[in-house]
């Protein structure tokens, strides 16, 4: 296949096998992680000037040697802790990506800009006083340029995403076709295994390359164990990491050693604020690794007469925002997963004989997912991230309460209903003991089913906060700026930084967000 005009590989790429003893380096600035906000804040900062090193655990992976459309491989290779992350309790399963890209390598090309309901709220109740559209416009215009960000043709819905716009039509419930960062997609379903034709513009094609080639170093396989800071705890003057060996995942023994002027955190919500957390850096009101927001998801899983094929085609085309705003309450949005084998038998209730009867019928199986917009109810803290044994492991915890469990009830008879409308025979929920909807008198059973951790499937494939910004020292970690409060040479640059989540998806509000502030940080000298 000819390599798009944008195909370039990431020059002054280094690959942990080719590391051979301990490196000691310097920089203008280090960056640690190259999901977008890395990405795109190594992009700008070499543009300005800057002498970049840019440090990641994963591996660099390429179209033509890495990505072959298999789950098996991709989400031991390709995801945070193999593909097994989850909340300590296992209540939540937790999907996020690893690798040079990030999670761009993996997901699913949905693009949103930040609502404006959500900035509002940031300005009012945390204090991000310039957090706003006219700031952050011009950013959006230029990533959406660059990654190709179009709303795609109506053509191009699948019949799993037609379930939820027919569905919703036929309910007067409202709709949106998506708008997806890709150049001529060839509709494979499998974005989450990694593109295999390079159409999918993520970060290892756009905004790495654009570093790069100003000179900035990309270090795959470097995992960065902590900051170091200088005697009086003001500035950071290293970043120390570990070599990883690509083919086990673990330390080669050999260590990186970053000293430069400034320093820019981007390992994503969840590791940022264990990296600050294992580096022992100044938090005197215990902020770092609070307010983890995970837009929890509960999927209600349809069976039709007719084949829906849910593994092909773009994965996800269709959203409705229309359960977004309810006041006093946890509003949720809804969307359409694409269902793989593998990730459909994780997600599918029932045991043996049962659960191999529902993995047979996959192909006339539609999912619709509600992903609850949390930390938006004053007293929703969501979760926190903290360290155990001695700092070698994260400790995920995310309490689920009374008004998640309200919402997900409303967002599973209401996707019930929307795959009824569109037809389906039968719907079925995650529940352990699943609740099977024929008609809507079978809705009250949701209702009735007791509510606690595992007793429901829930997942997160957008995982925000744990450095949270904001105007008071006292409630978060990073300023408006995203520099850090008590550190003047550090900025957090990723999703980590959100003070509560978003609403949509997260990926362009990340570049658009990070772009200015990497924008002020230059003009700070
Ligand atoms: C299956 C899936 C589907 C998704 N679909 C969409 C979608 O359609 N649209 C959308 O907007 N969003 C989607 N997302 C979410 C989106 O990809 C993430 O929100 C986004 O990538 C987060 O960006 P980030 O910069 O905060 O961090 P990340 O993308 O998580 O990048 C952080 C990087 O830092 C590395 N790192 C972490 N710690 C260290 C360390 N100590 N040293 C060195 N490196 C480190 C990590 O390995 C990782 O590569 C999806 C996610 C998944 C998993
Ligand atoms: S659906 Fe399109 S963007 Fe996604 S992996 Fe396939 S070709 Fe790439």
């Amino acid at each position: 296949m000819k390599l798009l005009a944008a195909d370039r590989p990431i020059a002054n790429l280094m690959r942990g096998r080719e590391i051979g003893s301990n490196l000691v380096l310097s920089a203008d600035v280090c960056v640690v992680g190259s999901g977008p906000g890395g990405a795109i804040a190594a992009a700008r900062l070499a543009a300005a000037g800057a002498r970049v090193i840019l440090l990641e655990e994963g591996g660099s992976f390429t179209r033509k040697a890495d990505f072959h459309m298999q789950e098996a491989e991709a989400y031991p290779k390709l995801y945070q802790d193999h593909g097994n992350r989850a909340t300590d309790d296992l209540s939540i399963t937790i999907l996020q990506g690893r690798g040079v890209g990030g999670g761009t390598l993996v997901n699913w090309t949905t693009c949103f800009r930040t609502p404006e309901a959500t900035l509002a709220l940031w300005r009012e109740r945390h204090g991000l006083s310039d957090f706003t559209a006219e700031r952050f416009g011009p950013h959006w215009d230029e990533v959406e340029k660059r990654l190709n960000v179009h709303v795609v043709d109506a053509a191009e819905v699948n019949d799993n995403n037609a379930v939820l716009m027919e569905g919703a039509k036929k309910l007067g419930i409202g709709t949106e076709l998506l708008r997806r960062n890709v150049v001529s997609c060839l509709q494979t379903g499998a974005c989450g295994m990694g593109c295999p034709t390079n159409a999918k513009r993520g970060m290892a094609l756009t905004y790495l390359p654009d570093a790069a080639e100003r000179g900035a170093r990309v270090y795959a396989d470097c995992r960065a164990v902590r900051l170091v800071l200088d005697a009086r705890k003001e500035r950071v003057t290293a970043v120390e990491a570990e070599v990883l060996d690509p083919a086990t995942d673990r330390p080669t023994g050999r260590r990186v050693t970053v000293s430069a002027a400034r320093f820019v955190v981007a390992g994503g919500a969840i590791n940022s604020p264990a990296l600050l957390l294992r580096s022992g850096l100044p938090d005197p009101h215990g902020r770092v690794g609070k307010r983890t927001f995970l837009h929890p998801v509960v999927a209600t899983i349809a069976l039709f007469d007719r084949r829906i094929d849910p593994y092909y085609g773009a994965p996800q085309s269709v959203a409705s925002h229309a359960f977004i705003e309810r006041p006093g309450r946890t509003g949720f949005f809804l969307e359409v997963p694409p269902l793989h084998p593998m990730l459909a038998s994780l997600a599918l209730s029932g045991f043996g004989a049962a659960h191999r009867e529902g993995m047979k019928l996959l192909s006339r199986t539609n999912a619709v997912i509600a992903l609850l917009r949390d930390g938006f109810l004053p007293d929703d803290e969501g979760g926190t991230v903290s360290l155990r044994e001695g700092g070698k492991r994260l400790s995920i915890r995310y309490p689920l309460g009374e008004t998640h469990a309200e919402a997900m009830r409303e967002a599973m008879k209401v996707s019930a209903r929307i795959q009824l409308a569109a037809g389906a025979r039968e719907v079925r929920t995650l529940h352990k003991d699943p609740v099977v909807v024929r008609g809507e008198r079978d809705l009250r059973f949701i209702d009735e089913r007791p509510f606690g951790p595992n007793l429901l499937g829930v997942f997160t494939a957008h995982q925000m906060g744990g450095c949270a910004a904001g105007a008071d020292p006292k409630a978060s970690v990073v300023d408006g700026n995203l520099r850090h409060h008590h550190l003047a040479n550090l900025w957090v640059f990723d999703g980590s930084v959100f003070p509560t989540s978003l609403g949509v998806n997260p990926q362009l509000s990340i570049l658009g967000i990070v772009a200015a502030s990497a924008e002020r940080m230059i003009a700070t000298g």
